[in-house]
């Protein structure tokens, strides 16, 4: 019998006063600060140092270095998937007690020895704050191994029907050919999740992450070395994106890729993809989660103080970086006033600056291009004549990359920040006479090419069950009376569709199929 229990969720610390996970992380946070890392790409067995070393910055204190990793070339994409297809066959046949051994030991270290080391990593090269490192790196990563573990026993028990003298069979096969795996700097849990997932269904991975997570991705491979990961079956390469793919979607044997990041990239590379079709042996797996642009829809039932802290805990949390991240909102006039009220007076409170101020909400965002972006679209709504800045607005890049959490307010339903991705701490706010509700709900589906998440605050039922129905496609995560984040592994498997995505849920066994191609088998008597 396939038996990985059903885990539970890893429980989230409270790095409270005096608590003894806040002291160690503080440790490791001075400890990470004071040396300088040297951090290698990681090759079949080999550690590879290239001499060309870019530095590591904290995006909350950008003159500060926290290290330098090697940058690789062409050469090591070739190196990395030969290592890939070496290490196949033997990977490919391991047992799945032992490849789900070495990922669940991998969450075993994370939740205990490696905690305050993968969250300091979290926080000074991702600028997340403590809670929000533990939520990702910790628990979210922690969860999708474990999870995932359970998930693969589950699709190992879909068996087919067998008759007298028949048994039918389904082989779990892995993937001919190797996975390409893209990581995102939001997610430190994606980052480890996207080759771990391909991995633990029996392939073999060349992981690229962004190089703004790259000083936790290093975390996350160390750790899968110490769970006794075999060399080959994950190798992580520090490779212009371009170079690459150039390498990866032109050989015969890439099968698959498991990709977190932008739409554009997401879509320029499935064309490449689709170009390059006659090349490869297989038809590869495209599996991908891009961008979002993620609503909060509030009816005229629904309480305004609950709808503020929808809007402010969905859109801020994390730097509005996610792409779950609520962007735009629908407030009925006759709440406004009072949302308005109440936002305000949240956002007065918050305190933004480094992470190693466990009191500041707001850390940086990822890095200039990000803040020069995001800067835009505020700049934009300062100077749009239908468009008034009602919280924050501030941006400051002189040590860190700060934007403080900015609310416009639109008359244009389809003004530019209501209508494009931003990921930053921006959301628009669209009031709407409250007697316009279905034609607001039809708005709202209409507004954006995305469809990420999404929330209806409401106390009447028959206005949630109308948002329901009229948002049916507009989001892969609808959430009822609640912010359209922080879906839990195990709970709300994530995941979108139009242009956000493949939508094959992360975090559940619909996502792990993706990396199995299955072989059926009937054998007579
Ligand atoms: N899973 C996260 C959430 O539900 C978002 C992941 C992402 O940003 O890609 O908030």
């Amino acid at each position: 019998v396939y038996n990985v229990p059903f885990p539970e969720n890893e429980p989230v610390l409270a790095y409270g006063p005096g608590s003894a996970e806040k002291a160690s992380l503080k440790k490791a946070i001075e400890e990470a600060r004071a040396k300088q890392a040297d951090i290698p790409m990681y090759i079949g067995s080999e550690e590879i140092r290239t001499g060309k070393k870019l530095p590591l910055n904290p995006p909350h204190d950008h003159q500060h270095v926290l290290g330098y990793f090697h940058e690789g070339d062409s050469s090591h994409v070739q190196q990395a998937i030969d290592a890939a297809l070496g290490a196949k066959e033997a990977w490919a046949e391991l047992s799945w007690e032992h490849r789900a051994s070495i990922f669940l030991k991998a969450a075993d270290l994370i939740a205990g020895p490696y905690r305050a080391r993968i969250n300091a990593a979290t926080m000074l090269g991702q600028s997340k704050n403590a809670f929000q490192a533990e939520i990702d790196s910790a628990c979210e990563l922690i969860d999708f191994l474990r999870f995932n573990a359970h998930y693969m026993t589950e699709i190992y028990q879909d068996q087919p029907e067998s008759s007298p003298g028949v048994w039918n069979r389904l082989e779990y096969r892995p993937l001919e050919g190797f996975v390409f795996a893209i990581t995102p700097f939001n997610f430190t849990a994606i980052a480890g999740n996207l080759p771990a997932s391909a991995a633990l269904m029996g392939n073999t991975v060349v992981w690229k992450p962004a190089y703004t997570q790259i000083y936790s991705a290093q975390v996350i491979m160390e750790v899968f070395r110490e769970a006794g990961l075999p060399d080959g079956v994950i190798n992580l390469i520090y490779v212009d994106g371009p170079v690459a793919g150039d390498v990866v979607f032109n050989h015969p044997d890439f099968a698959g890729l498991h990709f977190t990041g932008s739409t554009g990239v997401f879509r320029h590379l499935w064309k490449t993809i689709g170009q390059n079709i006659d090349k490869y042996k297989t038809y590869p797996r495209i599996v991908g989660e891009t961008g979002g642009k993620d609503f909060i829809v509030a009816h005229k039932s629904a309480n305004a103080k609950e709808v503020a802290t929808a809007i402010v805990r969905g859109s801020f949390e994390f730097q509005g970086q996610k792409c779950s991240a609520a962007s735009r909102v629908y407030v009925p006039g006759n709440l406004w006033d009072d949302v308005k009220k109440y936002i305000q007076e949240d956002l007065k409170d918050i305190k933004m600056g480094g992470t190693e101020d466990f009191s500041n909400f707001v850390n940086a965002v990822i890095d200039e291009k990000a803040f020069d972006k995001i800067a835009g679209y505020i700049d934009y709504a300062k100077n749009n004549d239908m468009s008034e800045i009602i919280a924050g607005g501030g941006c400051d890049k002189s040590k860190g990359y700060f934007i403080e959490p900015t609310v416009v307010v639109t008359k244009d339903p389809q003004s530019k920040t209501i209508c494009e991705e931003i990921f930053g701490p921006v959301v628009t706010v669209y009031v709407y006479q409250e007697e316009r509700f279905e034609e607001t709900l039809e708005l709202v589906n209409s507004t954006s090419p995305y469809a990420l998440t999404g929330s209806i605050i409401s106390k009447d039922r028959y206005a949630i069950e109308l948002a329901s129905k009229k948002l049916v496609n507009a989001a892969g995560n609808f959430y009822i009376n609640d912010k359209p984040t922080g879906a839990v592994v195990g709970q709300q498997p994530f995941g979108g569709g139009r242009a956000s995505g493949t939508n094959d849920k992360a975090g559940s066994a619909l996502n792990l199929l993706r990396w199995v191609s299955p072989r059926t088998v009937k054998e007579t008597f």
